[in-house]
C-alpha cells in the first residue's frame, strides 16, 4: 500500500486533471469514483479518504485554469497514469458486489461437466469466480464435475483447460470430482446408514408417478420389501444391480412444493466406462449429491451458481446439514444469454448431430474455440462478462457490445486493405501507370505497401450501383474520377476520366483494387444460428470479391480491417472470417 503522500498526490493529479477538462472546476464524487478505480483497496478507509479528497478539490477549484493546467504539466513529468486508459483497464472488478466474508480464505470454484467444449457462458462463469478470488487473495479451483460417463470424454476435459488458458484464468488448483469418488461413496453410505436416504427399486415411471402425486414410494417406507435397506446397500455397492434397477435417493419431503425436494436421486448406477475410471466405478453420485459434498470438503467459501440452481438451494444445504459438513456461502448469478445464438452444450450439441454446422469452433458459435477462431481477443470477452455484473436478471446482452469492446483492442494492429465485393469493372480511360504508396494503418506505423495501378480498377457493386453519370467520386487514397459511363446491364462497365486531387470533404469515397495487384478473394461471414426460433439456413455466408494482392503475403490469424467492410482476420491465403463491422 502506498504512502498517504502518495495518494495525496494522486487524488490531486485526478483533481486538477478533471477540473482542467471542466472549465477549471471538479467535484468529490468524481475524483472518488476515479481514484477508486485506480486503487480498489482505498474503500477500506473510505471516510479519510473523502476528507482529503475534499480538502484537495477546494484547493483545486480555487486555481484559474491557467495554473491548473501548469501544476498538470509538472505533475505529468512523475508519470502518473490517470488518463481514461488505465481507469477502463481498472473499472472491471468493480462492477462485482462485495462478498459476505466469513472470516476464512475465500475459495470459489468452476465446476464444469467435460461434456462438450466451453462457450461464452462459461467465461462469464469462471471469470466471476476468478475475479472474486483474485479480489481477497484467495484460491480459483476448476473441478471437472466428471461423474455422468454418459457424456463425458477426455477431450472434453483437454479443452476446457486449454480454453480457459486461452482466455487468461489461472486456477491455483484443478481436479476431478471422480477423484474422490471412493469419498463420496462413503458419504452416499453414511446418509444411508443414518436413515437420511434409502435404496429405490420402483423404476423410474413409478418414480415419477410417486413425486407427481406426492406419494412415499414402499422403498421409502420399507414395506413390501423382503430385504432391508441396508442389505440392499450392500448390494448396490456390490454391484448386485444393473442400470435403472436401483438409485439412493434423499429423504427429502413429498409433500414440498419444490419438486426438488421429493426424495431426489443421489447415485444411479450408469454402465458406461468413465474416461479416467474406466469400468472400476459403476455406481455415480448426481450432481445434486457431488456439488454439495465437493465445494465444502474443497473449503470453497462461496459457491458461486447461476440462478437455475434456485430450487436445488435448499437440497444443497439439506445434505450438507445431514452430513454435518460445513456449508458454503452459495451467491447466484444469471445465466449469459443472447437472441438467436445458442449458449448451451445441449443446443450445441443437436446443431452439430443434425449436421448443421462444422465444429464445435463452427464461427457462427459462442464457444470459446469458435470466437478464438473468428479473431475475438480474450481481453474483450473477459471485460465484456464481468461488465454484466453479478445481475440476477435474466439478461440478454446486446452482441454489439462485445464487438465494440474487441474493436477497440484489435483496431490499433489490424491492417488496413481493400476489398471489393462483387466486383464491378471501372476504366478511368487516362489512368496513369503508375505505383502508389499506401499506409496499413492511418496512425500506427504498421508499414506500408506499394500498389501498382493503371486504367483498370474494380470497385464493388454496391458502390457501382449508387454512382451517377457525371459524378466526381474519389478513389480513395488516389485521386478524384468523373463517371462517364455506367453499364451495369451488359459490359458490367464503367467508365470515368481522371478529374483531380483535391480532397473534397463532401466528395464520395469508395475503395477498390487495381487490375495490376488483384486476387480472388472469400470472406466467410457468420450471422445468427436461428431465425424465429429455427435454424437460420442462411447464418453463413461467403462472400467473394476481390482483394489486393498483398493481402496473399499475409499468415494466417491477422487482423485486417478491409475497408469500409469491416474487420476480419486471415485463415487461409485467399481467405478470411469476418469478425464485426
Ligand atoms: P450447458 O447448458 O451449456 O451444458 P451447463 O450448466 O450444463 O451448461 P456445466 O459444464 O455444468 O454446463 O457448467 C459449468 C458452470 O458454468 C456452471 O456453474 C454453470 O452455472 C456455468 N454456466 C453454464 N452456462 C452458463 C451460462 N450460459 N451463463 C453463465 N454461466 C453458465
Ligand atoms: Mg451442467
Amino acid at each position: 500500500m502506498e504512502s498517504n503522500e502518495e495518494i495525496r498526490r494522486l487524488v490531486n493529479a485526478i483533481a486538477l486533471k478533471n477540473a482542467s477538462e471542466h472549465s477549471g472546476s471538479t467535484n468529490v464524487n468524481t475524483v472518488l469514483s476515479r481514484i477508486l478505480s485506480l486503487k480498489p483497496e482505498l474503500k477500506n478507509e473510505l471516510k479519510t479518504l473523502i476528507e482529503e479528497i475534499r480538502i484537495i478539490v477546494d484547493s483545486v477549484n480555487k486555481l484559474d485554469l491557467e495554473q491548473q493546467k501548469k501544476y498538470i504539466n509538472e505533475i505529468y513529468s512523475v508519470n502518473i497514469n490517470i488518463d481514461s486508459k488505465s481507469r477502463h483497464e481498472n473499472i472491471d472488478s468493480h462492477t462485482l458486489p462485495e462478498l459476505q466474508l466469513t472470516g476464512t480464505e475465500v475459495v470459489t470454484r468452476f465446476p464444469p461437466e467435460p461434456n462438450g467444449y466451453p462457450h461464452i457462458g462459461h467465461a462469464k462463469a469462471v471469470v466471476i469466480d476468478e475475479e472474486y478470488a483474485r479480489m481477497y487473495n484467495g484460491k480459483l479451483i476448476l473441478r471437472f464435475d466428471d461423474t455422468n460417463p454418459m457424456n463425458e470424454k477426455l477431450e472434453y476435459y483437454e479443452v476446457i483447460k486449454s480454453d480457459l488458458e486461452w482466455l487468461g484464468v489461472k486456477p491455483d488448483i484443478i481436479k476431478n470430482t471422480s477423484d474422490d469418488i471412493l469419498m463420496l461413496h462413503e458419504y452416499g453410505k453414511n446418509l444411508t446408514r443414518n436413515g437420511d436416504a434409502y435404496i429405490c427399486t420402483c423404476g423410474i415411471d413409478n418414480i415419477h408417478k410417486f413425486r407427481m402425486e406426492q406419494i412415499e414410494c414402499p422403498c421409502r417406507r420399507n414395506i413390501d420389501n423382503s430385504e432391508s435397506n441396508l442389505e440392499r446397500l450392500d448390494k448396490i455397492f456390490g454391484g448386485a444391480y444393473h442400470q435403472n434397477e436401483a438409485i439412493i435417493r434423499f429423504k427429502g419431503n413429498m409433500q414440498d412444493k419444490n419438486t426438488v425436494m421429493r426424495d431426489p436421486t443421489l447415485f444411479r448406477i450408469i454402465e458406461v466406462p468413465h474416461p479416467l475410471l474406466g469400468d472400476k466405478i459403476q455406481l455415480w453420485p448426481t450432481y445434486d449429491f457431488a456439488a454439495p459434498v465437493e465445494d465444502s470438503l474443497d473449503g470453497v467459501s462461496h459457491a458461486l451458481r447461476t440462478k437455475e440452481y434456485e430450487l436445488r438451494n435448499f437440497l444443497y444445504q439439506s445434505i450438507l446439514d445431514k452430513l454435518h459438513l460445513r456449508k458454503p456461502i452459495v451467491v447466484e448469478f444469471s445465466r449469459l444469454e443472447f437472441d438467436n445464438m445458442p449458449v448451451s452444450k445441449r443446443k450445441i450439441k443437436q446443431l452439430l448431430e443434425d449436421g448443421l454446422i462444422s465444429g464445435w469452433d463452427d464461427p457462427r458459435l459462442l464457444t470459446l474455440s469458435a470466437m478464438r477462431r473468428r479473431g475475438f481477443d480474450p481481453k474483450a470477452i473477459r471485460k465484456f462478462v464481468l461488465s454484466l455484473g453479478l445481475t440476477l436478471a435474466e439478461t440478454k446482452p446486446p452482441f454489439k457490445a462485445l464487438e465494440s469492446m474487441n474493436r477497440k483492442i484489435i483496431d490499433p494492429h489490424a491492417i488496413r486493405l481493400f476489398f471489393v465485393k462483387d466486383p464491378i469493372k471501372l476504366i478511368v480511360d487516362d489512368g496513369k501507370n503508375i505505383k502508389v504508396t499506401l499506409s496499413n494503418h492511418p496512425t500506427n506505423d504498421l508499414g506500408k505497401r506499394e500498389v501498382e495501378v493503371s486504367t483498370v480498377f474494380y470497385i464493388s457493386r454496391d458502390d457501382a450501383m449508387l454512382l451517377a453519370e457525371e459524378e466526381e467520386v474519389r478513389l480513395m487514397e488516389l485521386y478524384n474520377i468523373k463517371i462517364k459511363n455506367i453499364d451495369l446491364e451488359n459490359k458490367r462497365v464503367i467508365t470515368a476520366s481522371y478529374f483531380n486531387n483535391d480532397i473534397v470533404r463532401e466528395m464520395k469515397k469508395i475503395q477498390w483494387v487495381s487490375d495490376k495487384s488483384v486476387t480472388k478473394y472469400s470472406i466467410l461471414v457468420p450471422k445468427d444460428l436461428y431465425l424465429n426460433d429455427k435454424f437460420n439456413p442462411n447464418s453463413l455466408e461467403i462472400v467473394e470479391g476481390y482483394a489486393e494482392s498483398s493481402v496473399l503475403q499475409l499468415k494466417s490469424r491477422i487482423p485486417i480491417q478491409f475497408i469500409r467492410f469491416g474487420f476480419c482476420i486471415s485463415e487461409e491465403k485467399k481467405s478470411a472470417i469476418f469478425i464485426h463491422r
